[in-house]
């Protein structure tokens, strides 16, 4: 894929790039190493200072950021603005609370005894550069939930970001260099996918992070195992939220929407499936329907676009696949399905897709057990609670889920049972700072965000004083 800036709302290049050659990537590698070799002995004190720096700088570059986003990868400017106003609030959450997170540990002292110490504690210290490699769908948080954590620990970080994003890319080194981070403590990696082996190959990464699709991780990780590389990885999600006789209607059907499509429908913690218990199934399916059926498709820019065009024709095309199949083995197509017929003539060549609801299921569709990366969603109806469960669990991928009850036993039962790494009651997935963040089954392992995210990547010194 050519490293290139494309606007999906008209298709056309804004910007190509020239990827590193051997000898560029070289010296990225050569600089992270010296930048770490420094970098490590800061104090929280300081860290935090050039992290705090940096959230000054992106909260007064807000506007500019958000642009960036919305003209290469779609997503409507008053989302881009809220994720340049969430990265703000990260990398200030991390500054203030990494030396909390990572302060030293104390074992019981009957237990240091035990251990025949004197004394004993663990120390979280930095492990070196960390590559991450990164996608389009919100390219400046994917960065910083990772960055803000991984400098604050004391690494120094290398970005691989998606090759349709390299603006916001360079953007993000750029906002750490004004920031005053040494030269070498955060770097971006003009590179395409083919040349990431090589960089977790090098002695000078020390781990991998990887928010991507399944083929791209399977393949990060085996090189990181084969190197005995730390690898953490986040990958697709196809979310149930499910819907029991006792939500909320009107706001389980607001949220749904908003759920579903919030990203253009290109997040992996959107719900994709949608489980009704049959006592609500219908109301609950012809208000869902109505308010995707009545959402704006369009310019990403204006103001009141709701939905805007997917970041790739190549993201279209998986999705037409998607749908056109379980049409095909008997879907039935509630409205959507479609490319919007009427758009503004500037806009005739971008990658656009109707907000789409799919009922009749069947396991022999695709979308069954494949992400839908766009406006689609796909409604199933279930008899009871232990049907309901089943349906969720009933997905290769686990990463997040969402439940509207407010039967505490019910409730219980979910969190038990979900076979996923998170459970939201009467809401809609959100990631926030101080959560983890994170999956099970095909949607990856390891946890980014809060404590357990700042963990993963430190080395974990145990210190035995006789
Ligand atoms: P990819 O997984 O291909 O891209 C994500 C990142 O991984 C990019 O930086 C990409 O680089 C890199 N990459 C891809 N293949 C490899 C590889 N073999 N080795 C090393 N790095 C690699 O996602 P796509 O953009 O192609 O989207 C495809 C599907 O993935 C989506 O439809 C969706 O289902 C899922 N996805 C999930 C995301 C999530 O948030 N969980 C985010 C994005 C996609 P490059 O761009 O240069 O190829």
């Amino acid at each position: 894929m050519p490293i290139a800036s494309v606007n999906p709302a008209t298709g056309e290049t804004l910007e190509t790039f020239e990827a590193l050659d051997d000898a560029a990537i070289e010296l990225c590698l050569s600089r992270a190493e010296s930048a770490f070799r420094q970098y490590r002995t800061t104090d929280f004190e300081q860290r935090a200072a050039l992290v705090h720096r940096a959230a000054d700088l992106l909260e007064a570059d807000q506007e500019a950021v958000a642009r960036t986003m919305t003209e290469e990868m779609g997503k409507p400017l008053v989302a881009a603005r809220a994720e340049a106003a969430k990265c703000v609030k990260a990398l200030r959450w991390y500054a203030d609370q990494a030396p909390a997170l990572l302060a030293d540990e104390l074992p019981r002292r009957e237990d240091v005894a035990d251990a025949g110490a004197s004394d004993a504690y663990v120390r979280y210290r930095p492990i070196g550069a960390v590559l991450a490699v990164m996608p389009w769908n919100f390219p400046f948080w994917q960065v910083i939930r990772f960055a803000a954590p991984a400098l604050m620990a004391g690494n120094v970080c290398l970005l691989k970001h998606a090759s349709n994003v390299p603006r916001t890319a360079l953007a993000l080194e750029d906002l750490f260099r004004r920031a005053g981070f040494p030269e070498g403590c955060f770097q971006t990696l003009l590179i395409g996918s083919a040349a990431v082996e090589g960089v977790i190959r090098d002695r000078r990464v020390a781990a991998v992070t990887l928010t991507g699709s399944e083929p791209a991780g399977r393949a990060v990780a085996a090189t990181a195992a084969d190197e005995v590389k730390k690898a953490v990885l986040e990958l697709g999600g196809s979310d149930p939220f499910v819907v029991m006789p006792s939500a909320d209607l009107a706001a389980a059907v607001a949220t749904a929407v908003r759920a579903r499509v919030q990203n253009n429908g290109q997040s992996c913690i959107a719900a994709k499936r949608f489980i009704v218990h049959e006592e609500v199934y219908e109301p609950f399916l012809a208000a869902f329907t109505e308010a995707m059926r009545a959402l704006k498709v369009g310019d990403p820019m204006a103001e009141d676009t709701a939905v805007g065009p997917l970041a790739s024709e190549q993201g279209r095309t998986d999705l037409e696949e998607l749908v056109e199949d379980a049409r095909a083995h008997g879907a039935r197509v509630e409205c959507g399905g479609r490319r919007p017929p009427e758009l503004d003539p500037g806009l005739a060549a971008g990658w656009f897709y109707e907000p789409t609801v799919l009922s009749g299921i069947t396991p022999r569709m695709r979308v069954h057990l494949e992400e839908t990366f766009g406006p689609v969603a796909t409604v199933y109806r279930v008899a009871d609670l232990d049907e309901a469960v089943e349906r969720a669990n009933d997905s290769p991928f686990g990463l997040s889920s969402n439940v509207w009850t407010t039967d505490g036993a019910e409730q219980q039962r979910f969190v038990r049972d979900i076979e996923a790494g998170g459970v939201f009651f009467n809401g809609m997935t959100a990631s926030h700072p101080a959560l983890p963040f994170g999956g099970v089954k095909r949607s990856g392992f390891g946890r980014e965000l809060s404590g357990h995210g700042i963990k993963e990547f430190c080395n974990i010194t145990t210190v035995w004083l006789g």
